[in-house]
């Protein structure tokens, strides 16, 4: 049987909204599902079927996933004529078994491939042999999920000594910057991010504000979202 993934949308031409390739041309795959139920999460369409994110909507499952063949997807995101697909969720890695047949039409195709993940799986040999770039972000505290599901540490220290791997951590004020340098200590990881949390461009700026001096001052990355800043909430851009 054609391996199947349960994808949330598919769009492009957009650009990269976040991080080290922030403002490239992209196309994005965002699956559906995740295993994380963070306070503050922007897609809370691709899993919240309970309300219990900040944004209280109940989304259907019905209405949000869709059940498409690797083919067919490839197919879709080759034609936007893109040299890079995002892949992103929800959580991709929950599928990445299933991803593995994608990527390698898409690379077989000359197309670059970052994974967007929260951190919490461990990434497969495939992949990792396929060039693809993971954008990890794990989960502070302030996203409200507990410690034993948010920090894994066999799934970090493996993302940590994978090539091509940058860490990107969601910040609001100096005391999270406290926290990311406990587990850069812990997991020896070397390329950090700093990204504002915010929903809004008043909420970035507000944490832009609070952070980046000190990200500066102790050697970090930082970078804003760009896709909020230019088109707010909307969705499939
Ligand atoms: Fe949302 Fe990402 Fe947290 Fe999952 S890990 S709940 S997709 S912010």
């Amino acid at each position: 049987m054609e391996p199947e993934l349960v994808v949330n949308e598919i769009f492009g031409p957009t650009v990269q909204g976040e991080g080290r390739s922030m403002g490239r041309r992209c196309a994005f795959l965002r699956l559906g599902g995740c295993n994380l139920s963070c306070h503050w999460c922007d897609t809370p369409y691709t899993w919240d079927w309970q309300g219990v994110s900040a944004s209280g909507v109940k989304y259907d499952p019905k209405v949000e996933l869709h059940r498409r063949t690797v083919a067919s997807v490839a197919e879709e995101l080759l034609a936007f004529g893109v040299d890079m697909v995002v892949i992103s969720g929800g959580e991709p890695l929950g599928q990445q078994a299933r991803l593995v047949p994608l990527i390698d039409i898409l690379v077989r195709n000359g197309v670059e491939i970052e994974i967007e993940t929260n951190g919490t799986h461990a990434p497969a040999p495939e992949l990792v042999d396929a060039g693809v770039r993971f954008n990890v972000s794990p989960k502070l505290a302030h996203s409200g999920d507990p410690e034993a599901r948010r920090i894994i540490p066999a799934s970090l220290t493996s993302l940590a000594t994978t090539p091509e791997t940058m860490f990107k951590f969601v910040c609001r004020d100096t005391d999270d910057l406290d926290e990311v340098a406990g587990l850069v200590d812990r997991f020896a990881i070397t390329s950090v991010w700093i990204m504002p949390e915010g929903q809004s461009g008043d909420e970035i700026g507000k944490h832009m504000e609070n952070l980046a001096d000190e990200v500066v001052d102790r050697g970090w990355n930082l970078t804003t979202r760009l896709h909020t800043l230019v088109w707010g909430k909307k969705r499939a851009v």
